[in-house]
């Protein structure tokens, strides 16, 4: 299990595969990409390898495109298929999560999305996470990154988050629990991934977020930790990585 994300000016896609690749030591069932082009969020998943995953993605995505997303999956909720694979997109098709944990609470909290009207592709826990996020900025009315943090206090689990609005395209929110989540900070680019080796060649600066802390991570803003639970700002530590 493995996550992997860009956003910068660099092509986002070539950093996923490779860094997804980087990650493979950790074990998974099945690969998946998003990639932001043009105001299309565009998506490839599949069981199997990262190289059953570029088969795929080079006739299913647009390769170009300067943010995006890649996942290696290790089951916990629903068998290894394409359908389960992630990215998962929320029921409008703007918000697209990649996730690796358990949530545990996810049963109740999909009951509750189905009364309010919900639908479910997957039967993984992950697709409700999305659809929490959702539901809470419809009804909280407010922007992504506090979706995602009033819907992870309703969370009981372990987890690494990216998560994509196509409405807000220019950052991807992050966030850990127990799963572990690094930052790679360049110049007016950022790479995030489960651990440095994916962006090592482009950067050696880079933040391990803690356990309990997200991040609104913005292609040329900087970097912004907060604790989940109470949104208190926490100054980061720049770790100098070594090559
Ligand atoms: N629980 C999620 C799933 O089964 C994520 C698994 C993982 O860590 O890759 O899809």
């Amino acid at each position: 299990c493995g996550i992997v994300g860009y956003i910068g000016n660099r092509e986002a896609y070539p950093i996923i595969i490779k860094g997804l690749k980087r990650l493979e030591y950790r074990g998974y069932d099945s690969a998946g990409a998003m990639i932001f082009d043009e105001g299309e969020l565009k998506l490839s998943k599949t069981k199997g390898k990262v190289s059953d995953l570029e088969e795929r993605a080079e006739k299913e995505i647009s390769l170009s495109g300067n943010i995006g997303m890649g996942h290696t999956r290790w089951a916990t909720h629903g068998v290894p298929n394409d359908v389960n694979s992630h990215p998962h997109l929320s029921n409008s098709g703007n918000l697209a999560i990649i996730h690796n944990g358990i949530i545990e609470n996810y049963e109740p909290l999909k009951k509750e999305l189905i009364k309010r009207g919900y639908t479910f592709k997957s039967d993984t826990d992950t697709e409700v996470l999305v659809n929490l996020i959702e539901e809470v900025k419809k009804n909280e009315d407010v922007k992504l990154g506090k979706a995602v943090q009033i819907a992870l206090n309703q969370v009981v689990g372990a987890y690494a988050i990216c998560v994509f609005d196509k409405q807000r395209p220019d950052e991807i929110v992050v966030a850990r629990l127990g799963s572990p989540l690094a930052i790679g900070i360049g110049k007016d680019e950022f790479f995030i991934a489960s651990d440095a080796s994916p962006f090592i060649e482009y950067t050696s600066n880079a933040i391990y977020l803690e356990d309990e802390e997200m991040a609104i991570v913005r292609k040329d803003k900087p970097l912004k930790v907060r604790k989940i639970k109470d949104d208190t700002l926490v100054d980061p530590y720049v770790q100098e990585l070594q090559m």
